[in-house]
């Protein structure tokens, strides 16, 4: 890992990614004759990684045809299959790299001209060639500052290599009118996709004065994001060797495979971002069309393309207007389209953006379209440039009749109340039912569902694992000769790893514990503490020890993985553009903001809700900043006086999500006074009292000088060792609070990551939060951490320690509170003490407040990520900010709800009745519900033996990256090759010559 730079290596890589241009590649068309040669065609599809054929096009029954792209030494192959099968077959392109170069790369007289269709200001963008992803965006905020009043330039992400994926909206600012969502280049090759969308977009906004056009933005804001799929797009740009302009990550269960459709539904960045858009409170239940650009066939689709005979309960109406919007492309060029579902014109394939669209999002208008060519033309992808221009003009009449179909709509709703459309036909997105993908290696699988990246953030693992194709490793080299480039020297942790450690044995155990107690040898930070066998342990290590540290780990037989190869990029990648939402003094609720943006956003909140919200000094910090709790309660008080729940963020300074969720719940409670009458129920009755950060001083430390800081900020105390005094900084307070204090699962040493510091309630930091909380106890208390899902019940400091009514009341509570949290987005949650489930910890706020304060409900909640294989720890993705605060604020009112139950409705119900009762037992909402047979979503209470897929005994690896590269590319002739992997090219394994 740390050799991985050295130029030797670099020039073997670029001769390796060079020498495969010189192959040469044909595509097939096959022509099925009886269900026995469809069949025999879908095993090959199904192998296709295995003998590197690349699918362009599959057929549906034995009436289609299939197009495959394959390579001349595998030929033979193809041509002894079709032979033995007996199956018809065409060969449709002699070399495909000629072709990509006569229709792509043509330095054609066009370009040597400037546009004399298109208006001459600067904002000009050639669209009769194929052009590179900066000159789409570049285009688009030159749009912006041409229109400012119509053009509003949006990031909805990033990509896996951390690139912005842009668009804009169109149609001014109005959150009103309806949303119509235009997006293409989800599959990196098919480039003719995002030029026609950017296309749209010149329509959009040079032609706004027509009647036409300005009928349509009067009403609609156009939402067209052209390239959802950056990386792809630019790495099939990047040569034109078949295999690298024809890669497409697409959908399939083998991660290797080139349709590999991720672990589940939305794993990819590029999928989650339009998720997130459209459930944004930007778009959400505003968007009324949705369309989504590929090729090739030219076809007009409607949902559902995952089973055949499957169709939303409007379906008539969808089929209908696709039906016109086909019409009216026809009549441009005479191009024709065939309208029909997915499934039923194509071939069964779940997990499609626009099933999910329909179905989950409830867009009324959904459609993918497949443009040009059509099937009968042999050039599939590579669609000629001279074809741009009219490819996009007439799929702009059929986008047009769709937008007409919204408008009537609009109308239709404004004169009477809408009617509400009959229910979609039952299925469950992506549920791997009967036309799901194919389940090609179940173990491959496994793996990738713990995080999407994994074939290239450990290749060596997955490598080792699973079969890989070409494709993929091509997009290795391609990365790395980037990531080679891109090295930045200079950022805090650079190449520092994070290990993550599954220890099997009592030894392992103990040797990580003397490592994470007493001194250690190499320089590591704990994310996850050793607990016990089985439970996953994250440390992260500087570069310089990492070669030694894993050996001896490798010596000692533990296994581990390399979960982050670089921490300065994920670090980079955690935080994401902030374009999305337009940030108010420079607030955002889906960035990690600052303690002065989060201040000055509780301000403006307060000015704007005033008799919602009111704001409390609480007290300082060490370094004199506010700890400044923000009080939101609904105007209503019908019983006079209310209850109230404590929410506190940020005491571990690097847990930046918990701040952001804490900020994303007070967001919710407060919109949702006006919108939701759930949430103004619970508002007239509770007090809710958030404390966003509770540890200012650490939090911008973190943010300035190391984000890995966990402590607050107190002045440095001294300690001795053997031979010397050494001083550290920084006490954690979450082990400072006086529950058993500095008896387990702390430290003495003040530099140590859990110093409990001198005395219980030492820092102003807690006494601050401890004498306003006994002033005002609440009837519950929650406190927001990261990372590892789990919903922490007291007690901590020791094994088997609860409170009298941990099984009647909080832990069922808790379970209702994960499964309300799960319903969401499927994320799921431990509950239990953090004793039972992790480690004994002694000095906690929860344990406090509800051993010594008698809250009646205190729990610690660990937020996403979850701490399994994969994950990026404290380092959780700027886009999964929404979603988390989302997904937590439906358990926090699961919470509410009871505390309303428990604590109003008594008091409510002795006010109406008649009869004078001494006492009303408590009532609880959960007691008929629960079920724990039912509760499987939420994962049972510890100390279970946790069962952990981990790899084989690795036998044939060096250590390194690049052997086993090399292996696969069986490149172990080579002395050099050799030499540097030994194990690999052993006689033994199976990569030696
Ligand atoms: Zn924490």
């Amino acid at each position: 890992m740390t050799s991985t730079s050295s130029p030797q290596m670099l020039i073997l890589l670029f001769f390796s990614f060079i020498s495969l241009s010189s192959q040469s590649f044909s595509v097939y068309r096959l022509l099925p004759k009886t269900q026995t040669d469809f069949q025999a065609i879908q095993r090959l599809y199904k192998n296709a990684t295995d003998h590197d054929l690349n699918f362009w096009k599959t057929g549906k029954d034995k009436h289609g045809f299939w197009d495959v792209m394959v390579e001349l030494k595998n030929e033979k192959f193809l041509m002894d299959y079709l032979q033995i099968n007996d199956i018809s077959h065409v060969k449709t392109i002699e070399d495909v790299e000629k072709l990509i170069s006569k229709h792509e790369n043509n330095q054609t007289l066009s370009k040597m001209f400037p546009r004399l269709w298109d208006d001459s200001s600067s904002a000009h963008y050639d669209f009769h060639t194929y052009g590179s992803y900066q000159r789409m965006t570049d285009w688009m905020k030159q749009l912006v500052v041409k229109y400012p009043k119509m053009v509003q330039y949006i990031s909805i992400g990033k990509t896996t290599e951390g690139r912005n994926i842009d668009g804009v909206e169109i149609g001014g600012d109005s959150r009103t009118k309806k949303i119509f969502w235009i997006d293409g280049g989800i599959h990196a090759r098919e480039w003719a996709a995002p030029h026609t969308a950017l296309f749209f977009i010149h329509q959009l906004t040079s032609r706004a004065n027509e009647p036409g056009i300005k009928k349509l933005l009067e009403e609609i804001t156009f939402v067209v994001v052209p390239c959802l799929n950056p990386d792809g797009y630019e790495f099939t740009r990047s040569s034109t060797n078949p295999h690298v302009r024809l890669w497409q990550s697409g959908t399939s269960d083998d991660p290797c495979s080139e349709i590999y459709q991720g672990p589940a539904p939305f794993s990819e960045p590029e999928a989650k971002a339009v998720r997130d858009a459209l459930l944004s409170q930007r778009y959400k239940g505003r968007t009324d069309a949705y369309i989504t650009l590929h090729t090739y066939s030219q076809i007009w689709i409607h949902p559902y393309g995952h089973k055949k005979d499957a169709y939303p309960g409007d379906i008539k109406d969808l089929y209908e207007v696709g039906k016109k919007a086909a019409q009216a492309l026809k009549r441009v060029y005479g191009t024709k389209y065939v309208v029909g579902s997915g499934a039923d014109t194509l071939y069964p394939a779940s997990g499609g953006s626009e099933d999910w669209a329909k179905h989950e999002a409830k867009v009324k208008f959904v459609y993918l379209l497949e443009l040009r060519p059509d099937e009968k033309n042999w050039d599939g992808f590579i669609l000629d440039e001279k074809e741009l221009i009219p490819t996009a003009r007439e799929t702009w009449e059929g986008v047009r009749v769709v937008a007409e179909a919204v408008l009537d709509r609009i109308v239709a709703q404004k004169a009477s109340t809408p009617r509400e459309a009959p229910k979609a036909r039952g299925f469950r997105f992506g549920d791997g039912t009967e036309g799901s993908c194919f389940d090609v290696r179940h173990a491959c699988k496994r793996w990738v569902q713990e995080r999407e990246e994994l074939c290239r953030t450990v290749p060596i693992f997955m490598r080792e694992n699973c079969a890989y194709s070409f494709l993929l490793i091509l997009t290795f080299i391609y990365e790395r000769i980037q990531a080679i480039h891109n090295t930045d020297e200079n950022s805090a942790f650079h190449n520092f790893k994070l290990i993550r450690i599954n220890p099997e044995t009592e030894n392992s155990v103990k040797y990580l514990r003397s490592l994470y107690e007493d001194s250690s040898p190499y320089e590591l930070d704990f994310w996850q503490p050793p607990t016990h066998i089985g439970a996953i342990v994250d440390l992260t290590v500087a570069p310089s020890d990492a070669p030694k540290f894993v050996r001896d780990l490798e010596s000692k037989n533990i296994n581990y993985i390399v979960a982050v190869n670089d921490l300065s990029k994920a670090i980079e990648n955690e935080r994401g553009s902030d374009k999305f939402y337009n940030p108010i003094a420079g607030f955002a609720y889906d960035k990690y903001n600052s303690l002065d943006e989060i201040h000055s956003e509780m301000k403006r909140l307060k000015k704007e809700y005033p008799t919602m919200i009111t704001l409390i000094d609480i007290g300082q910090s060490h370094e004199n900043r506010t700890l400044l709790v923000m009080k939101i309660t609904g105007k209503r008080n019908p019983l006079g006086s209310k209850i109230s729940m404590w929410i506190d963020g940020g005491i571990h300074a690097r847990e930046w999500i918990s701040p952001a969720t804490a900020m994303y719940i007070a967001h919710e409670l407060i919109l949702g006074y006006e919108n939701d009458a759930t949430v103004a129920k619970l508002m007239d009755h509770i007090d809710f009292y958030i404390l966003p950060v509770m540890n200012p001083d650490g939090y911008e430390y973190s943010r300035e000088k190391n984000r890995m800081w966990r402590k607050n900020r107190s002045p440095a105390k001294c300690h001795r060792q053997t031979f010397s005094t050494v001083c550290c900084s920084g006490v954690d307070l979450n082990r400072n609070f006086d529950w058993f204090w500095a008896s387990t699962g702390s430290s003495s040493d003040p530099c140590h990551d859990t110093y409990h510091g001198s005395s219980a309630f030492s820092e102003p930091e807690s006494q601050a939060v401890r004498d306003f909380l006994e002033q005002n106890t609440p009837e519950a208390f929650i406190s927001l951490h990261s990372y590892s899902q789990m919903w922490l019940i007291p007690y901590g400091h020791r094994k088997q320690s609860y409170p009298q009514d941990y099984h009647t009341g909080l832990r069922p509570l808790a379970l209702r509170a994960t499964k309300a949290l799960y319903e969401l987005y499927g994320t799921k949650y431990q509950v239990g003490t953090g004793a039972d489930l992790m480690y004994e910890a002694s000095g906690g706020s929860h344990d406090w407040a509800k051993g010594q304060l008698k809250v009646p409900y205190a729990y610690l909640i660990e937020l996403r990520p979850k701490n399994t294989m994969m994950g990026h720890g404290f380092l959780l993705p700027e886009r999964e900010i929404v979603p988390t605060g989302l997904e937590t604020f439906e358990s926090i009112k699961v919470v509410a709800d009871e505390l309303v139950a428990q604590f109003v409705e008594p008091v409510i119900r002795a006010k109406l009745s008649t009869t004078t009762r001494p006492s009303i037992p408590p009532y609880r909402r959960g007691y008929s519900i629960i079920d724990t047979t039912t509760m499987d979503p939420v994962e049972e209470l510890a100390p279970v033996k946790k069962t952990f897929e981990t790899s084989p005994p690795v036998k044939c690896m060096d250590y390194g990256d690049y052997c086993r590269l090399w292996g696969v590319l069986q490149l172990c002739y080579r002395d050099q090759v050799s030499k540097l992997c030994p194990k690999t090219c052993d006689s033994r394994c199976s990569f030696a010559v």
